[in-house]
């Protein structure tokens, strides 16, 4: 059984075909998808379309922040949330499509456990909001750091996880691989270790590679893929929207 994980999609129609085509090819048996199906860019509703067939689909931090509000959030994320808020909020007047849209939203999980695999947005700690980054993995003396060291206790095998936007695999001891690291962007993993897999961002990669990222989990292994799509023509709509600020297309443009 191979399935697709996908997250941070950001309302990018244009990164998200393109993945979904790679996740045919590559004869994926389901999807999952980790949550930010919207914010920043300039397709909310097309994205959240198309992640009604996703076998599994959670709710990240943007699609909160849609649902509920923005406070927190830096001013150009804010405004990218008010604005997507205002398109995709229905009222009592409002298409069918449009209170189907908001009310797939609404009904997303935070959290999703099979056997001893856990799926969240940002954390295991906690699920929406933290941020694991890389450069939190390890202490000064080259051990795991007390933030890592506490978030693998609530880890029973492996943990995928998207919100950075950084793809890669956390090992216990506090090292972060890089999908280039490993042999063809494969990991296996072992039974007596445990995981944190970051499967990088659909639609607003911030590695330095612009290409859409994504994993295949095949139970035990994990496969990286990176996959080209047209960042000009989402930047460009990006550009037609004077409520998403311009910086939100030009870093598609560095994939930072
Ligand atoms: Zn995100």
């Amino acid at each position: 059984m191979a399935t697709a994980i996908i997250s941070d999609l950001h309302s990018n129609t244009e990164a998200l075909t393109e993945v979904f085509k790679d996740i045919k090819a590559n004869q994926c048996d389901q999807i999952y998808c980790l949550g930010d199906l919207v914010g920043y860019g300039p397709n909310p509703a097309e994205v959240v379309e198309m992640c009604f067939e996703s076998k599994i689909c959670l709710l990240g931090n943007h699609d909160e922040g849609v649902l509920k509000n923005s406070y927190g959030f830096n001013p150009i994320a804010k405004q990218a949330i008010d604005w997507t808020r205002d398109q995709l909020k229905p009222g009592f007047l409002s298409s069918g499509r449009k209170k189907r849209i908001w009310s797939f939203l609404r009904s997303l999980p935070i959290v999703y456990k099979v056997d001893s695999v856990l799926f969240v947005h940002a954390s295991p700690r906690d699920p929406i909001m933290e941020y694991v980054l890389r450069t939190d993995c390890m202490d000064l003396f080259g051990k795991p750091s007390d933030k890592i060291a506490d978030i693998f206790t609530k880890v029973e095998w492996l943990c995928f996880a998207g919100h950075t936007h950084d793809p890669g695999v956390i090992m216990q001891d506090g090292q972060f691989i890089r999908p280039q690291e490993m042999d063809d962007g494969k990991f296996k993993f072992e039974r007596s270790k445990r995981y944190i897999i970051n499967v990088g961002s659909v639609g607003q990669p911030r590695d330095g590679d612009t290409r859409a990222c994504y994993a295949i989990f095949d139970g035990e292994t994990i496969r990286f893929r990176r996959v080209e799509y047209d960042y000009r023509r989402t930047m460009e709509k990006i550009f037609a929207v004077p409520q998403l600020d311009r910086k939100l297309g030009e870093r598609l443009a560095l994939g930072k």
